[in-house]
């Protein structure tokens, strides 16, 4: 069960790590608050995982992919039933206020029942032959053992964007949540015991970077999905390749909205204080540059302080709770250093800045909403990804600088254009370098069909959600069934010369 004592689960039984070793996860807004031990995990438990799903394989593969579907469907049934319990959970572990956590177990509740209807089309392409009596289609295949590694801000929805598909197509699965939401994780395999998912198919490893090493370094792990920061998603890259491994990368973001001088600001500021604030502005498709025409620029950074100087601060599953806490004590740090070097390269703290403190807030690692003004692209707070509840504000003359501007950092996952001019808004989705543009709507939103993922450093061109998702869980299979009872050989015999 994924209640205390917590154990990892592998071929369909809960069992501690070999060592017996463990580490601790508390709440991050209240640190007094443990929510329990998980186990420490060595790679003698990510080899015996692995061996469990390789076990499984077989038989998995060969379930017919609707009756697979069906128990998507039930992993979606029980989910509904759980929400409220799962999200409740999910909040008090990482952070996030409970109505933005239900969000994240209704995203996994979609995953599941978008995965259900796609075990009725896992569909190939059926294409004439060049030849007569020549039939030629593709199929597709599952990998094998998939190993999938998470990041801590969505603890259930991510998961599932990677689990759900890859054991629709027929693999198998070794998952390593983030070692900041251990609990999350262990609800979320406890459903998929629960709606009947054979022994094997569905393995956790609980642990944190060296755990997740030994999964990425395991030579009978075919296919990798990694969701995290692009550094560690570099090192994993690094290793999958050296063994040929498919690999998938979700890593970070540096997203742009962009206010021109004729969009409706009141909607703008909404979108921003959504995007720049929600989830403490830690999330990867987060705002954390604003991008704005001169002509506006005072206007919308008033509106912005008056509103986020409302939000109300504290553990999210209090009534009323609008933002809750960074992750842990090194996001904490890594934000407020973030304010001197903001102060050194000549950006203004225009609102926020601190720590916050007060009433419920004592014992958590709660930073006030900030925005940084007078801030140029070339600047780190300009460039780096914080993963805090920071805004930069840049301001910009014309449409064409406000592209240059979104497009000239490292990262490209989501972006947002304000503006009431149908032609800049498809300028936009046709010019800026990013997975994700939205028009008149914040950078955050993702829904479940549809795909997702970024360019430059955070993606490596594979996509999570939607069918695309598919390709990358499937190996396409080119069949040719030549019925002509002679030999026919392409490019030659039907050519002359
Ligand atoms: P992280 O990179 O520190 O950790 C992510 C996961 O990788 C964790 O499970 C961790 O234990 C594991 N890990 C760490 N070192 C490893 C190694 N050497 N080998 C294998 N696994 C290893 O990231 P985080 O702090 O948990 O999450 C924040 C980051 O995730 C941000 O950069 C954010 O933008 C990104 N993110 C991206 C998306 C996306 O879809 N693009 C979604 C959510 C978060």
């Amino acid at each position: 069960m994924a209640d205390a004592p917590f154990l990892n689960y592998i071929n369909g039984a809960w069992v501690p790590s070999a060592s017996g070793e463990t580490f601790e996860s508390r709440n991050p807004a209240r640190q007094s608050d443990l929510v329990g031990e998980f186990p420490s995990s060595s790679a003698e438990d990510v080899a015996n995982a692995v061996e469990a799903a390789k076990d499984a394989f077989d038989a998995w593969r060969l379930m017919p992919a609707p009756k697979r579907g069906e128990i998507l469907k039930r992993v979606g049934d029980i989910m509904t039933e759980r929400k409220a319990e799962i999200a409740h959970a999910m909040t008090r572990e990482m952070g996030k206020p409970f109505f933005e956590t239900k969000g994240d177990v209704q995203e996994a509740i979609d995953t599941a029942y978008y995965a259900m209807t796609m075990g009725r089309q896992l569909f190939g392409h059926t294409v004439p032959s060049e030849m007569n009596n020549k039939f030629n289609m593709t199929v597709r295949r599952p990998i094998g053992v998939c190993g999938l590694i998470t990041a801590w801000n969505f603890p259930v929805a991510v998961p599932t964007w990677k689990m759900f598909p890859a054991i629709l197509s027929g693999n198998t699965v070794v998952f390593k949540p983030s070692e900041d939401a251990p609990h999350s994780g262990a609800l979320l395999v406890q459903v998929m015991e629960d709606a009947g998912v054979p022994a094997g198919v569905v393995n956790l490893v609980q642990g944190a970077g060296p755990t997740g090493r030994a999964i990425v370094e395991h030579t009978d792990v075919a296919a990798i999905s990694f969701t995290g920061s692009s550094e560690t998603g570099s090192r994993i890259a690094a290793t999958a390749a050296a063994r040929h491994a498919r690999i998938s990368l979700e890593m970070g973001g540096k997203n742009p909205a962009i206010v021109m001088e004729d969009a409706d600001l009141d909607l703008a500021m909404e979108g921003l204080i959504w995007g720049a604030y929600g989830t403490t502005g830690q999330r990867c498709t987060a705002t954390s540059r604003l991008i704005v025409h001169e002509d506006v620029h005072d206007e919308l950074v008033e509106r912005i302080k008056a509103k986020a100087s409302t939000l109300t601060l504290g553990y999210g599953n209090d009534d009323g709770v609008e933002m809750g806490p960074l992750i842990n004590s090194k996001a904490l740090d890594k934000v407020t250093t973030y304010m001197d070097v903001a102060r050194e390269d000549g950006a203004t703290i225009a609102m926020g800045g601190t720590p916050a403190t007060g009433d419920g807030l004592e014992d958590g690692f709660f930073f006030n909403p900030t925005l940084f003004t007078d801030v140029t692209r070339d600047m780190r707070v300009a460039r780096e990804e914080i993963f805090g509840p920071v805004l930069s504000v840049i301001k910009i003359k014309s449409f064409d600088e406000a592209i240059e501007v979104a497009n000239d950092v490292a990262y490209g996952l989501s972006s947002a254009v304000y503006t009431q001019d149908i032609s800049r808004a498809f300028r936009a989705l046709r010019d800026i370098d990013a997975g994700i543009t939205y028009i008149n709507g914040p950078t955050i939103g993702a829904e479940a069909h549809m795909s997702f993922g970024g360019v430059k450093a955070t993606g490596n061109g594979h996509r999570e959600g939607g069918w695309e998702v598919y390709d990358f869980y499937t190996e396409t299979k080119t069949c040719y069934i030549d019925f002509s009872g002679g030999l026919q050989r392409a490019q030659i015999d039907n050519y002359d010369d």
